[in-house]
This record gives C-alpha cells, sequence and structure tokens, in this order.
C-alpha cells in the first residue's frame, strides 16, 4: 500500500475565488523520495500541507498510510502522527533549549517518560551532527544548525513520512549543503520523503521522482535522469 494517496485534490479561496489547488493527484510508496518543483506560487507548499491537514480543501481525497483524511479533517490526529514536517522558517521555540525543542512533543503528545524522551533526542541530535549544541538555545546557533534541530524534532515523533517545504531557502549558501547532507542521509535510511525544493543537485541525486506543479496543477512527473536531461 502507498504511503501517500492523493487523489484530485482541490482548494480555492472563497474571498477571492483563487484556485490554489486544481485536481492534483500523487501517489507515493514507502521509502520514496520526491522532490515537488515549479514556479512561485503554484501551490506546492499548499499540496503538501494538505498531507498533515495544515490545508482544508474542498474536493478530492488524502489517504495517508491507510488513514483517510476526508475534507473535513476527520482522523487529522492519526494523520498527524504518522507526518513530520520541516518548515522554511525553523520555528524552534527560542526560550527552550534545543534538547528541550526535541522532547517537546513526545513528552506532552506522546506521553514519553522525560528520561526516555531524552535518550531518543541525544540519538536523534547526533545523527544530525548536533549533540554538542543540546544545551544551547536556538539564537545561539547557525541556521543550518536550527534547521537540523527541526529536522532533530519532527524525526522524536517517530513519523513515517517526512515533508519539506523550502527547507534551505532560508538559509545562507554555506549553510545548505549541511541541511541538504541531513536530508540525504535521512532519505537513505529510508524514509518516505516528499520536499518542495529548488535544490536541483539534491533532486538529481537523492530524489526517485521528481513531480513538477504549475497554476495548481500537476504537469509533470518524471525520474530525475529524464526530469533534467530532456529538454
Ligand atoms: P508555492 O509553494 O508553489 O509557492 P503556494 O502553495 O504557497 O505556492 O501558493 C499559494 C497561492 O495561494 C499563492 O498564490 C497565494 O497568493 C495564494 N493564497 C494563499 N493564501 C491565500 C488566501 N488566504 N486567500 C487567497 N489566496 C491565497
Ligand atoms: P509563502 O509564499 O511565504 O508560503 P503566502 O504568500 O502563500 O506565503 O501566504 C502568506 C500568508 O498570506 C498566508 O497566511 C496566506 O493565507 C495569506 N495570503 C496569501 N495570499 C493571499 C491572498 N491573495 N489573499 C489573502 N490572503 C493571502
Amino acid at each position: 500500500e502507498p504511503a501517500i494517496i492523493a487523489q484530485e485534490v482541490h482548494k480555492w479561496y472563497a474571498s477571492n475565488k483563487f484556485h490554489v489547488l486544481r485536481g492534483v493527484s500523487l501517489e507515493v510508496t514507502k521509502g520514496e523520495v520526491v522532490v515537488v518543483m515549479g514556479p512561485s506560487g503554484s501551490g506546492k507548499s499548499t499540496f503538501i500541507r494538505t498531507f498533515n491537514a495544515l490545508e482544508e480543501y474542498q474536493k478530492g481525497k488524502i489517504i495517508i498510510d491507510g488513514i483517510e483524511l476526508s475534507h473535513d479533517l476527520k482522523n487529522i490526529d492519526a494523520v498527524r502522527r504518522e507526518v513530520g514536517m520541516v518548515f522554511q522558517q525553523f520555528n524552534l521555540f527560542p526560550h527552550l533549549t534545543v534538547l528541550q525543542n526535541v522532547t517537546l512533543a513526545p513528552i506532552w503528545v506522546r506521553r514519553w517518560k522525560k528520561e526516555k524522551a531524552e535518550e531518543i533526542a541525544l540519538q536523534l541530535l547526533e545523527k544530525v551532527g548536533i549533540l554538542e549544541q543540546a544545551k544551547k538555545f536556538p539564537g545561539q546557533l547557525s541556521g543550518g544548525q536550527q534547521q537540523r534541530v527541526a529536522i532533530a524534532r519532527a524525526l522524536a515523533m517517530q513519523p513515517k513520512i517526512m515533508l519539506f517545504d523550502e527547507p534551505t531557502s532560508a538559509l545562507d549558501p554555506e549553510m545548505v549543503r549541511e541541511v541538504l547532507d541531513t536530508m540525504r542521509s535521512l532519505a537513505q535510511s529510508g524514509m518516505t520523503m516528499v520536499c518542495v525544493t529548488h535544490e536541483v543537485g539534491f533532486a538529481r541525486e537523492v530524489a526517485d521522482r521528481v513531480v513538477l506543479m504549475a497554476d495548481g496543477l500537476l504537469v509533470e512527473e518524471a525520474t530525475p535522469d529524464e526530469f533534467f536531461n530532456n529538454p
């Protein structure tokens, strides 16, 4: 069974009748890495945000790991447990340490004991290469380090699927590589990933499939080789 099934998803804004998603369908198999590309405003972010119910939609069907997330957002909690997300802005809690940022949701949402949450958090911080920063506050870290904390924080909830929404777009160029390397190793570990990114190198080397959106539609779908080598 696929990890994500999106069928004919439509979303429009009543206020200005803007039809941001005009029937977008996508299936992502378990362990697959899909990169979503396309011009700004084409609906990429809106589309992937429907997968964890950060966006409502008006028509269509979304099934996450076998759980149907109907457009009235039934099953929202069950789906959100399966789906981790990393944003352009890291959205860390500034007054909490790195370690506290990562353990917060496992302790309060998953009801894990502090010791267990910290043990797992430290393993994740080591994996993303920032174990030494565990006691620091986000403001004391570089952008690239903060984004790796955000990745560790999402992984701490043990999601089956990870969504990335332009995770390197807010970073200085010298920080981009360390975040992409973290994403690459996550992909190699078998995580199912959907990534909105303009990073062509990442798409070429890591994606199993590249999809192109334009004007609220999915207009092309190909392997990276096909996608980047055929004009
Ligand atoms: P991308 O990720 O491809 O840049 P988005 O998914 O962010 O595209 O596209 C969002 C589009 O929807 C933009 O054109 C934006 O102006 C429009 N939009 C977002 N929120 C609203 C809203 N509340 N009302 C009307 N249009 C909106
Ligand atoms: P980004 O591209 O940074 O993801 P957007 O420009 O799509 O963000 O949207 C930023 C905020 O502005 C969102 O809360 C969105 O709902 C709102 N917004 C965007 N476009 C419109 C619009 N045309 N009308 C009303 N609200 C909008």
